[in-house]
């Protein structure tokens, strides 16, 4: 999909500053009895800025209101869960623990966009169950585990690197079917996280997410994974910020200037909610 969008890891670890602090969701109306209730009232020193952002995406997306495999989309079709598989682009050994805390921190940071979202206007999920039902690699050996609770794909090389088998995969299958996926729905995988030896950056898009497999394991123990932050948040359709500027600064999306999800970041989430809703007739 569109937004590779590389971030340049270098600038991103470097200056982190201001604007990172994470607001809470705005409270809901008094009146308002229901999670959900809270609408479109962003901060009114951010709403021109918002204004200006949704107005470069309709400029410059070309099928903004077509497309139809966002993570919106995803969670809706899998009614509030997501699946990963893991593309470990790496010749490093993966033991059963650490394939059990990468599927942990995977759903921490998957949930950060999602307490951002919670309780905004008929978004309806608190939190989102994030499993990751399978690996993909060159050689077993790779894997140190023997148990079965997670699929191995071996050797099925796209883009020269291992993938999991695409009929389990959405990307594949858009219409939300896996009917050739070995053991079904419930092997299938919305996204991967495809996990590069050497990798600076990332890039995300509907896909999934892709970073430095060392990134990711040295920054396991880290509250905000930035840049596998910003790579969802591509998936979700925000944009990137290199070559303009909405007049308000140090937000996540803007590659470098903000290590955690700001309020910037939350308002321009709930934006694609609030402009894509309709379509999932809730
Ligand atoms: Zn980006």
């Amino acid at each position: 999909m569109r937004r590779p969008a590389l971030l340049a890891a270098a600038i991103a670890l470097a200056t982190a500053v201001t604007g990172t602090m994470v607001t809470p969701a705005p409270a809901a109306p008094a009146q308002a009895t229901a999670a959900g209730a809270a609408e479109w009232n962003p901060p009114a020193h951010l709403s021109a800025a918002l204004d200006r952002v949704w107005q470069h995406q309709e400029d410059t997306y070309g099928n903004l209101y077509g497309f139809r495999n966002y993570i919106w989309d995803q969670l809706i079709a899998a009614r509030g869960s997501i699946n990963y598989c893991v593309r470990w682009d790496s010749s490093a050994p993966v033991s059963a623990a650490l394939r059990d805390q990468i599927e942990v921190k995977l759903g921490q940071q998957f949930n950060k966009w999602i307490a951002a979202m919670a309780g905004f206007d008929g978004f309806p999920y608190t939190y989102v169950p994030v499993n990751v039902v399978g690996w993909a690699v060159r050689d077993r050996n790779t894997l140190q585990w023997t148990d079965d609770s997670v699929d191995v794909y071996v050797g099925d090389i796209r883009e020269n690197a291992p993938q999991c088998a695409e009929p389990c995969g959405r990307f594949f299958n858009q219409n939300g079917q896996y009917p050739n996926c070995p053991g079904g729905y419930a092997h299938h995988y919305d996204m991967s996280l495809w996990l590069t030896a050497g990798m600076g950056g990332g890039a995300g898009g509907d896909w999934g997410q892709r970073v430095g497999s060392e990134y990711f394991v040295n920054s396991i123990n880290q509250e905000n994974q930035h840049i596998l932050l910003h790579e969802i948040g591509h998936g979700l359709g925000l944009d990137d910020f290199y070559d303009w500027d909405p007049g308000v600064g140090g937000f996540l999306m803007k590659a470098g200037s903000a290590t955690m999800i700001t309020e910037f970041d939350t308002w321009m989430a709930r934006d694609w909610w609030r402009h894509l809703k309709s379509r999932y007739g809730l």
